[in-house]
Order: C-alpha cells, then sequence, then structure tokens
C-alpha cells in the first residue's frame, strides 16, 4: 500500500498568505509606536502555526498567546497521558473532572453533532485509529470491523454535567475537528488583551484574522488549490473574520487500486466522507464554529451545507466539488477572485432568497 501523507510545510503556509507580514509596516498609530511587525512560529496541535502581530505590545502578547495554545494542547491532546482528554478517554466509564476550556470545548462540539445532523462527531477516533490517520500506519479497514466500532460511536455514548465528562466504556472522544479553532479563538483574546488590533495568524492553513491590515484594508488570503496545494485557486479578501478549510487532499492515502481515502470521515459509515466535495472553506467571526463547519460541510455536501447556511447568518463558505464547480455564499461576492489558470471552474453563487 502506497504512502502518503500530505503535511503543509511552513512554505505552503507561508504562500497561502498573499501579502501581508513582511511589508514594511505602515504606521498604525504616532510616531512612537513601533510599525515593525513582530511574529512567532511555533508547532503545536500537529502543524507550524505563525502568529503575527502588528500593533499594541507585540512581544508580550505574541507570547502570551504562544502559552495559551501550548496549555490548550496539554489538555487536548490524544496522546499525552496527561491531557483531560486522555484521562477521560482512558476512564472506565467513570466520570472525569475538566478545565473550564475543555468542557466549554466539548458542550460546543455535542451541540454542533446536533446542528449538523450529526455530520461532527468527536467520538470517530477508534475509526480514525483504525485507520491509521492517527499514527500514518494506514489500512482499509474491513467493512465487520468498522460496524462494530462504530457500536461505540455517538454522542449519545459521551455525557456533560457541569465539569464532569463520562464516556461510556470503550468510547473515545478527539477534539481535532474544533481544537484549531477555538485555541485560536483564545489566542485572539489574549492578543487583544495586551492592546493588539491587528493580527494574523497561520495555524495550519487555518486562517484567523484580528482587525484589518495595519493601513486599514482587507487582507488577502489564498484558497489553497485541492488540486495542487502548492497554488492557490482564489484570493479572499477580509477582514477580522476567520478563513477555516477542510480539505481531503490535507491527509490522505491511496489504495494498490489507486483509490484515495482521506482523514474526514462520514459518522454514518465510518468511511472517509464521499459528498461530492474535496474541500470546504468556512468564513466567519467565530473560530471555532469555522472550524466545526468546515469538517462538517465537508461530510454533509451542497445540498445540506445551503441548508444549513440558509438557516443561520454567522457564516459563509465555498465549496469545490469532484465535478470543478466552486459554490460560494453570497456574502463574498467582490471579496472572492477566481484565479485565471482555475477559470475552467464553474462559479455559483448560493442566495438566501
Ligand atoms: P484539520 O485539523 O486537518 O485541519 P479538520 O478541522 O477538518 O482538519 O479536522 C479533521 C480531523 O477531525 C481529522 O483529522 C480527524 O481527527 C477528525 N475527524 C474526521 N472526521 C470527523 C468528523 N466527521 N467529525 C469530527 N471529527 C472528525
Ligand atoms: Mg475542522
Amino acid at each position: 500500500m502506497k504512502r502518503q501523507r500530505l503535511k503543509l510545510t511552513a512554505f505552503m503556509l507561508a504562500a497561502a498568505i498573499l501579502s501581508s507580514c513582511s511589508q514594511n509596516g505602515s504606521s498604525a498609530g504616532g510616531d512612537s509606536i513601533s510599525a515593525e511587525p513582530e511574529s512567532v512560529s511555533i508547532f503545536a496541535m500537529d502543524t507550524y502555526m505563525t502568529i503575527t502581530a502588528f500593533d499594541g505590545d507585540k512581544s508580550s502578547a505574541l507570547s502570551a498567546a504562544q502559552q495559551k495554545v501550548q496549555s490548550l494542547e496539554k489538555l487536548w491532546s490524544v496522546t499525552d497521558e496527561n491531557s483531560e482528554i486522555y484521562h477521560i478517554n482512558h476512564s472506565g466509564g467513570e466520570a472525569v473532572m475538566v478545565s473550564d476550556e475543555t468542557a466549554e470545548l466539548i458542550d460546543f462540539a455535542l451541540d454542533m453533532n446536533t446542528q449538523t445532523g450529526g455530520a461532527l462527531d468527536i467520538t470517530l477516533y477508534p475509526v480514525l485509529c483504525e485507520w491509521g490517520f492517527t499514527t500514518g500506519d494506514y489500512q482499509v479497514p474491513g467493512e465487520e470491523r468498522i460496524k462494530e466500532l462504530l457500536e461505540k460511536t455517538g454522542h449519545d455514548k459521551v455525557k456533560l454535567e457541569g465539569k464532569a465528562v463520562t464516556v461510556s466504556e470503550g468510547t473515545s472522544i478527539d477534539l481535532g475537528s474544533v481544537g484549531k479553532g477555538e485555541a485560536g479563538d483564545r489566542m485572539i483574546g489574549e492578543l487583544k488583551a495586551n492592546g493588539v488590533s491587528s493580527a494574523l495568524l497561520d495555524l495550519g492553513g487555518n486562517i484567523q484574522l484580528l482587525g484589518s491590515k495595519p493601513d486599514g484594508s482587507d487582507w488577502k488570503i489564498g484558497l489553497k488549490s485541492p488540486f495542487d496545494t502548492s497554488d492557490n485557486i482564489a484570493k479572499l479578501e477580509l477582514s477580522d473574520c476567520c478563513v477555516i478549510t477542510s480539505g481531503g487532499y490535507e491527509r490522505y492515502f491511496t489504495d494498490d487500486d489507486g483509490n484515495i481515502y482521506w482523514h474526514i470521515l462520514d459518522p454514518k459509515t465510518g468511511f472517509p466522507a464521499k459528498s461530492g466535495i474535496i474541500s470546504a472553506t468556512v468564513i466567519g467571526k467565530s473560530g471555532r464554529l469555522c472550524d466545526a463547519l468546515s469538517t462538517s460541510l465537508f461530510v454533509m455536501g451542497e445540498d445540506k451545507a445551503k441548508e444549513l447556511w440558509q438557516s443561520r447568518d454567522d457564516f459563509e463558505y465555498v465549496l469545490i466539488t469532484d465535478d470543478d464547480r466552486l459554490i460560494m455564499t453570497e456574502g463574498l461576492e467582490g471579496r472572492l477572485t477566481l484565479y485565471d489558470s482555475y477559470s475552467f471552474m464553474k462559479t455559483e453563487t448560493v442566495r438566501k432568497g
């Protein structure tokens, strides 16, 4: 079996940001304030992250943000024996008391499971392990084995009472689909507390923007091409929001017959989600919502994605389908530009009315 893991390199991440940090930072304030942006790059939550602050007390802000993501990683790692998630997953069905941060995120994920008709499911961890997505030791499990494992999944196996989390014996949870978005929101909280009003967070392809560029203009964010991850398919011009993508190309393997299996599973089948979508990007104010929804829309497919979007007003999306269509919601009109080399794609706009 051919093994492949497409990890984003720091270079590719940098390429996702079309214009930002390296400019000579036009002044945002009086001349006593240094206009030079400051950045920190870290490896956390299994990905490279770069945080760039353009104003405020940059050094303190960046170190507070770094400490925040590292402390959250300690709580949510599935493999660290001291993490809260590890304790929950090895509790033998007993209640585990967790921090406010963990309780809030589990509560949110349980709610999103309902909102997405079950597309987002944090109990899929044993199934993901069986496929080898957690280790890189990939295999296609037999249908019987998947069926057996699916019996232990489902949000009815997770109980949250205040800060006490109980999962049924044999059930494990993993916050991989929402943790990075939540961490981004909390890092932005730290930046704001240190006087930052303009910052760009690149969290392994998840982009979270605080404010606008120092000169007041929108950031230009590259939308990665699912056909060639070293290339961008379009640019988005946005301020003060998150741009979070889930793509089949992010982590996958191919079997001897050339079938591709990616890391986003359909909770109903335990197999990689085949909805016709190869990349789902969600844009909105809340990082954790965008993170949860990017994974969910990938599973739900275009019709259910549209229905969900029409019923709410807190996000926009861009979907790329396996039949070369780019579907975007109307809130992005005038903000998305498809690059010429992708003009073969058919662009469709989804509307509320
Ligand atoms: P990434 O973290 O790779 O940027 P996502 O936010 O889409 O992308 O999260 C995908 C991760 O979530 C997978 O690696 C896996 O651990 C987990 N996962 C896969 N399918 C689902 C699902 N249907 N619901 C919740 N989590 C999932
Ligand atoms: Mg996600």
